[in-house]
């Protein structure tokens, strides 16, 4: 019997009348993507996500940054290279796990 088998049979399960797997989104090296999307898009469309379970304390700065790069581009977004740089979609390109972390991946064999 799984854990939310075993819960839902419990007192307390009996009488939840719904329950909802709490879900977040992960990249393959546990940093965000904030980037313009590229391609045909150009600057056009922002793309933030992937914040892997620690976005949540970041929003009232990744929110500042996401208004100026819709607003202002690149030109804008270029005051926050220093801070964005590791974030961005290409990292992806040529190697799928993204940032190099300098630590042992404990899920490989
Ligand atoms: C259990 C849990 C604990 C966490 N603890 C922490 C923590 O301690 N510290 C921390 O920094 N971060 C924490 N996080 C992570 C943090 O909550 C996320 O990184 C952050 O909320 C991501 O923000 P977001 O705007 O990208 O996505 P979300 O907050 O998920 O917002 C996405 C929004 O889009 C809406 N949406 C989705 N699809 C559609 C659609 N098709 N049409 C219209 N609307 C849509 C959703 O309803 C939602 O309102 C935690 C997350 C979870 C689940």
């Amino acid at each position: 019997m799984d854990q939310r088998s075993i819960w839902r049979s419990s007192e307390l399960g009996r009488r939840t009348s719904d329950d909802q797997s709490c879900l977040y989104s992960m990249t393959p090296d546990e940093d965000y993507i904030i980037d313009f999307l590229g391609g045909s898009f150009n600057e056009d469309v922002v793309v933030a996500g992937g914040f892997s379970g620690h976005g949540f304390k970041m929003a009232p700065l990744i929110g500042k940054i996401l208004v100026d790069m819709a607003v202002g581009g690149k030109v804008a977004a270029g005051k926050y290279e220093e801070e964005i740089k590791h974030l961005k979609l290409g990292r992806f390109e040529g190697n799928p796990r993204g940032n190099e972390k300098g630590f042992e991946d404990p899920s490989s064999p």
